[in-house]
């Protein structure tokens, strides 16, 4: 199938993908042969560009998603420079050669290497259209690879942008290669002959992407929804937790993958929560079609999503609509919906899908034991948060729950730090992480090499041909003294030892 290279704002051009999957292939051959200083210098050229357009870069994307200005620096742009600078003084040591120790096979040597995947196909979303695919995209060129990225087609103009910055920068041609289109053209890379998928998205998306990549065996990472739970302990800071429950409710106008969707209050304090939250949720102030950038919140970046808030707003209002305790109402033309705080039983849409917007539902507790059950009873596991001032305790309720990602006293914001994975566990995500050493990781082959220590051994290996009854006693008084402990395995190691002995004498 021929897909489109060029952006939906300018006359179409479409190429077959396999044949730009040759040039990208060809473009990784000779990336792969920079050391890692060249590769690295290459790769912040990308971070120069950015920095020098940056009012530029950020006015393109402010104006297409409807974002706050703060936002697209805050949330979108600066944790690629995190993520630049992460790898660029830790990529080589990752991914450097390791020893490993051989326990008792010690005339024998192990390393592992790791080797580029070739090309990798980023399939990405529209919520943080630069940060996401960017990070990915940096994250696959330090590991030596080139990447064919397909951006979400709700942003066009910021998928333009992306290819502008590489294209700009002092990187090999075609070592990254953006494509254009909706569902079709994200099915065809999966189905491509590039190496790995790496997709960002829905959970039903990420399925149908799983089940292709599965198909043909190629390794696939998939980082998907969530409804992430904040537990607000008994003994919290009430007017901490109430600010971070704002951020992290409703920044991004709350489409993020790891926003607060759930709080999850202890009783003793959900009345002074309730008390101090509502008049702050109803202080944020909206941007405007005229006033864009400089306020609070945004815009609902993809319209679809209007039909989710309103599917789940409904059930409540029929139910009780007292229970919608700020917000709720669309502003006019449905551009944006009010920050919106709901009481839950436990059993509404709002309560147990993604909403992916300005609302958070809301559950009172009595005991730890049932604020960790509540959390759990997902089928989510992106990211979670305690708010407490007993911080031993915390860990130990972070072990319990089921996500990837814990954050104590703070939430949402771990995706901006290169230096550490994101991923989701449940049907929030598969396959590995992105960012940190495991991201690294997950853009390379592991390779084993192993070795004699002489390049002829004194003996040849016991195990190979012909068979015989000592080789068999041989190995049976080894499996022994593997297995015994204390006495009997130094017994067994003398016996294997003069078994041994005498295997040499009569060589
Ligand atoms: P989506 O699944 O609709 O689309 C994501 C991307 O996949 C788009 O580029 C789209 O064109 C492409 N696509 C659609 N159908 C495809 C197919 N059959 N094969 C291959 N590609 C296909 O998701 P969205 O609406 O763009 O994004 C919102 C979702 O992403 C939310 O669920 C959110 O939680 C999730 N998300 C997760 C993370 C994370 O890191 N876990 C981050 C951001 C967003």
């Amino acid at each position: 199938m021929r897909i489109r290279i060029t952006d939906l704002s300018k006359e179409r051009e479409y190429m077959h993908l396999e044949d730009l999957i040759v040039k990208s292939r060809n473009a990784q051959v000779k990336w792969n042969q920079l050391s890692f200083e060249d590769k690295s210098e290459k790769i912040y050229s990308f971070a120069t560009y950015v920095h020098k357009n940056l009012d530029q870069i950020i006015n393109t994307m402010m104006l297409e998603t409807g974002k706050p200005k703060f936002e697209v620096l805050g949330s979108d742009i600066i944790g690629v420079f995190g993520l630049i600078d992460f790898y660029s003084k830790n990529a080589k040591e990752i991914l450097s050669p390791k020893r490993i120790k051989l326990n008792y096979f010690i005339h024998k040597k192990s390393i592992k290497v790791y080797k580029p995947l070739g090309v990798i196909g980023i399939i990405s979303p529209w919520n943080f259209p630069f940060s996401i695919p960017v990070g990915e995209v940096l994250t696959a060129l330090f590991g030596g690879n080139a990447v064919i990225l397909k951006p979400s087609e709700i942003l066009p103009k910021t998928g333009k942008l992306i290819e502008e910055c590489f294209k700009n920068s002092e990187l090999p041609e075609n070592l990254v290669q953006v494509i254009y289109g909706e569902a079709e053209t994200g099915r065809e890379l999966v189905n491509s002959s590039v190496d790995k998928i790496i997709f960002t998205g829905s959970v039903a998306t990420g399925i149908k992407v799983a089940q292709n990549c599965v198909q043909n065996l190629k390794p696939v990472s998939l980082e998907l929804g969530g409804k992430d739970a904040m537990i607000i302990c008994e003994d919290a800071d009430v007017d901490f937790a109430v600010d971070g429950a704002i951020f992290g409710g409703f920044v991004n106008s709350g489409q993020v993958c790891a926003s607060v969707e759930r709080i999850i209050i202890h009783e003793k304090v959900y009345d002074e929560f309730i008390k101090k939250i509502v008049p702050k949720l109803n202080n944020l102030k909206q941007n405007s079609e005229t006033d864009v950038g400089s306020k609070d919140l945004g815009k609902i970046i993809a319209p679809r999503q209007k039909e989710i808030y309103k599917e789940h707003l409904i059930e409540i209002k029929n139910s009780n609509a007292n229970k919608i305790l700020t917000g709720g109402e669309f502003n006019e033309g449905e551009t944006a919906l009010k920050p919106t705080l709901v009481l839950c039983d436990g059993n509404e849409k709002i309560w147990t899908e993604e909403t992916f917007g300005p609302v958070i539902a809301l559950k009172k507790f009595k005991t730890i034991d049932e604020a960790i059950k509540m959390a759990n009873n997902s089928k989510y596991g992106l990211l979670a948060s305690i708010w407490t001032k007993d911080e031993v305790a915390a860990v130990e309720y972070a072990k319990r729950i089921e996500a990837g990602t814990v954050l104590i006293n703070d939430c949402t914001f771990t995706h901006a730090l290169g230096e550490t994975p994101w991923f989701g566990v449940k049907e929030s995500g598969y396959g590995h992480p992105v960012h940190g050493e495991e991201g690294l990781l997950a853009v390379v082959q592991l390779q084993h090499i192993h070795f004699d220590r002489f390049y002829k051994p004194l003996i040849k290996p016991l195990w190979w041909f012909p068979y015989s009854e000592s080789q068999f006693d041989f190995f049976r008084l080894f499996l022994d003294f593997l297995y015994y402990k204390n006495l009997r395995k130094f017994s067994s190691l003398v016996k294997l030892m003069g078994k041994f002995v005498l295997h040499l004498i009569k060589k």
